[in-house]
Parts: C-alpha cells; sequence; structure tokens
C-alpha cells in the first residue's frame, strides 16, 4: 500500500493557491517552483523575512533594494496608520495635503548641492521609480520644445544602465536581457561608454578609466551638437547592471560636458540614494548637482510606492505660459499619496534621530572586512564595495576575468544554496552582493559572510 503523502504545509498551501493565480515579475514562470523556489512571506522582522512554517531569511538585497530600516519598521508602520486615519488619498491637481508639502520641503534641503549652481526647488512625485524617470526625461524633452529649442530630442545613457521597465525607462537601458524584445518600441538613445572600473585595462586605475569614458562622451556630444537634451546615469554605481562601480570624477566631467553643451543632467538615484553609498545622495561623493534628480526605493523606507523627481527653479519657470500644452500636465492618479509621504517623513526623521550614515560607517568597515578573505577566491575576480553595496563578481578564472558562459547559472546556484541556508543573495547574473536593511548586526552579518562564502564554492564548483 502506498503511504499518504506528507500533508501540505501553510507555506506549501500558499505557494500551490500563489501559482495558480500569479505571474510574478521579473520570473521565467516555468522555473516555479521546482528551479526556482517560491518562498511565501508572512511577516518581516529587522532584517528577516518569515515565512509561513516559521523559517528565517535574511533579506541581504533589502527587497529589491527598499528596505532601508528593517522589515515592518515600528516607526514608519505608525506613521503610515495615522495619516491613515486622516487622508489616505486626495488628488494633487488642485488640491494640496501637508505630508506632500512638508516631504518637498525636507526633499530640497537634503538634496546634493554645488557651489556656484541654484539648488534643486520644486518636487514632482510619481509613484514608483521608473515613472520617476519618464517624468524627469519628459521634462526634459519638454523644456527644449518650450524654449523653441525642437532640435535638441536626443538622450544620452550609459551602457549598461538601467532606469526601470516601462518604455521610456527601458529606451534609456542598456541591459539586454530586459531591453531586446522590446527593441521595436523605444527610442533611440545614444549610448556613452560606462565609466566601470571593472572594465579598466590591465594598469589602468579607476579614475584613467573615468576620464577616457568621460572624453568618449565629449566625443558624443561633439558627434550631436545641439542635438542632445539630456544625460542620464546613476552615479557612482550601476546597480542592475551588476554592482558596477565608477570614480566620481567622472560625474564631475560629465556635468561639465552638461554644461558646455546646454544639456541637462539626470541623476537616477533611485537605487543609490539615502545613504547607499556611504553619503545620503552619491552625487555628493563628486560634489555634483545634477538638473533633474530621480528618488524612489529607499524613499519611503522601503513601505510604500513613490517616487520623486526634484528639479531647477530655471527648468519649472520655462513650463510657465498661458498656453496649457506648455504646462507638464503629466499625472499619475497617485502622485504624491499621503500614505507614502508620510512613510517617507517618517523614515527621513529616522536619518534624523539615530545618525544613521554615521552608523553605516561602522557597518560597512564590517563588511568590507568580512568580505575581504573572499577576493583572492579562484573564481572570485574582484569583491567591491561602495558604502553599504558590496559585490563578489564570479567569473571561469580570476586572473583574466573570464566570464562564466551565462547558461550555466551560477548565479542561480548560489541563490538556491544561500536560501537554504536562510539567506536571501539574490544574484545580478553571476554577481553575487550584499546591500543589507541598515539595521544588520554583526550576528547576521558573519552568517551573511559564512553563507556567501559557501554559496561562492558550490556554485563555481565544476
Ligand atoms: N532606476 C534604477 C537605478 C533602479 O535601480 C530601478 C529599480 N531597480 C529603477 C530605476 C526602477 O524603479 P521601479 O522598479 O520602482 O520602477
Amino acid at each position: 500500500m502506498l503511504a499518504d503523502p506528507a500533508p501540505l504545509t501553510l507555506a506549501d498551501q500558499w505557494r500551490q493557491r500563489d501559482l495558480a493565480v500569479l505571474w510574478h515579475p521579473c520570473t521565467q514562470m516555468r522555473e516555479h517552483p521546482d528551479t526556482l523556489p517560491l518562498l511565501p512571506i508572512a511577516r518581516g522582522e529587522g532584517p528577516w523575512l518569515i515565512d509561513h512554517d516559521g523559517h528565517r531569511y535574511l533579506d541581504a538585497v533589502s527587497s529589491w533594494w527598499t528596505n532601508l530600516f528593517g522589515h515592518a519598521q515600528p516607526r514608519i508602520g505608525a506613521a503610515i496608520a495615522q495619516q491613515a486615519t486622516q487622508l489616505e488619498q486626495v488628488m494633487l491637481a488642485g488640491f494640496s495635503h501637508e505630508p506632500a508639502v512638508r516631504l518637498a520641503e525636507r526633499l530640497l534641503a537634503i538634496a546634493p548641492r554645488q557651489a556656484g549652481r541654484d539648488p534643486l526647488a520644486k518636487v514632482f512625485y510619481a509613484d514608483n521609480g521608473s515613472a520617476g524617470v519618464e517624468v524627469a526625461l519628459k521634462m526634459a524633452f519638454h523644456y527644449f520644445r518650450n524654449r523653441g529649442e525642437n532640435h535638441r530630442t536626443r538622450f544620452v545613457a550609459l551602457e549598461n544602465g538601467y532606469h526601470g521597465e516601462t518604455l521610456g525607462a527601458l529606451s534609456v537601458g542598456d541591459i539586454p536581457l530586459y531591453r531586446r524584445v522590446y527593441a521595436p518600441l523605444l527610442t533611440e538613445a545614444l549610448f556613452a561608454p560606462s565609466p566601470d572600473a571593472y572594465l579598466a585595462e590591465p594598469g589602468q586605475s579607476a579614475a584613467q578609466r573615468a576620464h577616457q569614458a568621460a572624453d568618449a562622451l565629449a566625443t558624443l556630444f561633439d558627434q550631436h551638437p545641439g542635438e542632445i537634451c539630456a544625460v542620464i546615469l546613476e552615479p557612482r554605481l550601476q546597480c542592475a547592471g551588476g554592482m558596477r562601480m565608477y570614480d566620481p570624477v567622472y560625474l564631475q566631467r560629465a556635468r561639465e560636458l552638461c554644461d558646455a553643451n546646454g544639456a541637462f543632467l539626470i541623476a537616477d538615484e533611485i537605487a543609490t540614494g539615502f545613504g547607499r553609498t556611504g553619503t545620503m545622495f552619491a552625487c555628493e561623493q563628486a560634489g555634483v548637482m545634477p538638473d533633474l534628480l530621480c528618488l524612489s526605493k529607499g524613499l519611503t523606507g522601503g513601505f510604500l510606492p513613490l517616487s520623486a523627481v526634484l528639479a531647477t527653479q530655471a527648468l519649472y519657470d520655462a513650463f510657465l505660459d498661458d498656453s496649457r500644452e506648455r504646462a507638464f500636465l503629466h499625472s499619475h492618479s497617485y502622485t504624491g499619496n499621503p500614505l507614502g509621504c508620510a512613510a517617507a517623513l517618517a523614515s527621513l526623521a529616522i536619518f534624523d534621530r539615530d545618525d544613521v550614515l554615521a552608523r553605516n560607517r561602522g557597518t560597512a568597515a564590517r563588511m568590507a572586512q568580512l568580505a575581504a578573505p573572499l577576493a583572492a577566491h579562484p573564481y572570485v575576480a574582484e569583491v567591491r564595495q561602495t558604502g553599504m553595496i558590496l559585490a563578489f563578481e564570479m567569473v571561469a578564472d580570476a586572473a583574466t576575468k573570464q566570464p562564466f558562459p551565462a547558461s550555466d547559472r551560477r548565479g542561480l546556484r548560489a541563490y538556491r544554496h544561500a536560501l537554504e541556508r536562510g539567506v536571501v543573495l539574490r544574484p545580478l547574473g553571476d554577481v553575487l552582493y550584499w546591500m543589507p536593511p541598515y539595521c544588520v548586526g554583526e550576528e547576521e552579518l558573519t552568517h551573511l559572510a559564512a553563507v556567501t562564502a559557501s554559496a561562492i564554492e558550490e556554485a563555481t564548483a565544476p
């Protein structure tokens, strides 16, 4: 007689119900659940995600880089709950509300500044990162229309950059996996070589690599005189592109080139903002202020979808006119949602209260110490770090940086191995990285380091 199958656990039941009805983002659904585990999460606690059966997973990637102070952080949760009893939503056209105003004031007060430039002066809200990028692109383009410079229609973006999944954002993205299928639908951006220090020639420093890439950007401007309305980039590191980092001098050069050629600089700090790179915003490390600054993800501490685009007064002024068409009519129903703004204000209050950036310096130094031994691994080409982001580049040969064939899916092997040991190390191709919530503690970091080491061992074995 056959034995009865083991009863389904609660997690199993939710997994089954999920797969019956849900279509997940960034997923080949056919791989669920056998090749790619599917984890129904019941609750979060600090840096931990906990499933219905009580299994705990250390969220080493901050849930797609959104979470700052841990899951279910009580102060942010309470601020949202409080706001929900007052005003949950009102359209922001023709109406205003306190959280939207207060948050705009706070963001403008902490935004990057640059000597000799008028500071960022206006905040436009949207409801996710990609939508924020769309706003910035449309604003830059529309500005030149309003000024009668109709030939300024092109965007420059960086090779290996990522700005989101909507069609405008994909047009300035350069990650083939996300882009290729939709290429016929996209507008034609100009792509400049990435300053990525990992791509430096032997003997070339990160700064030299950055200058070389900036020279190529200069050439692109020369080849397209008066055509470029903006350069868009991720400051200091290209996150979705594999946590590839670059020297801040590139930002200074890009700023100068934009100024010299009458184009805007758009900084996409959706992933790098709010302390991830060690400073509140990555642009600060170059002393550069962009004309448009895109923020999302950590903006609400990771609680709610919200984005903000900060613009200069000069840019804003070009939209003031008697004509409605000259106005920036872009709108989303949930623009500036009060709950999102309240969450963001509560998150920023934690920065003020706890001197988060100072504490993070200690955490980042500990991360460096724990990761250092892996730099000598024969299948790790580089261990790199910028602030609270640390990445391991797994390759077939560390000396030559020869990558593994993509079809090997070494990153996936590492991911599964780590999950079985209670750590979420969701890779970008063969790059494993740590971008933990800021509340991560010593015990959790040592666990993370041990699991990362064994995941790399397992994933790089023949
Ligand atoms: N820009 C950057 C730099 C990002 O990392 C992301 C998200 N990974 C986006 C834009 C898009 O944000 P969202 O996923 O909220 O649309």
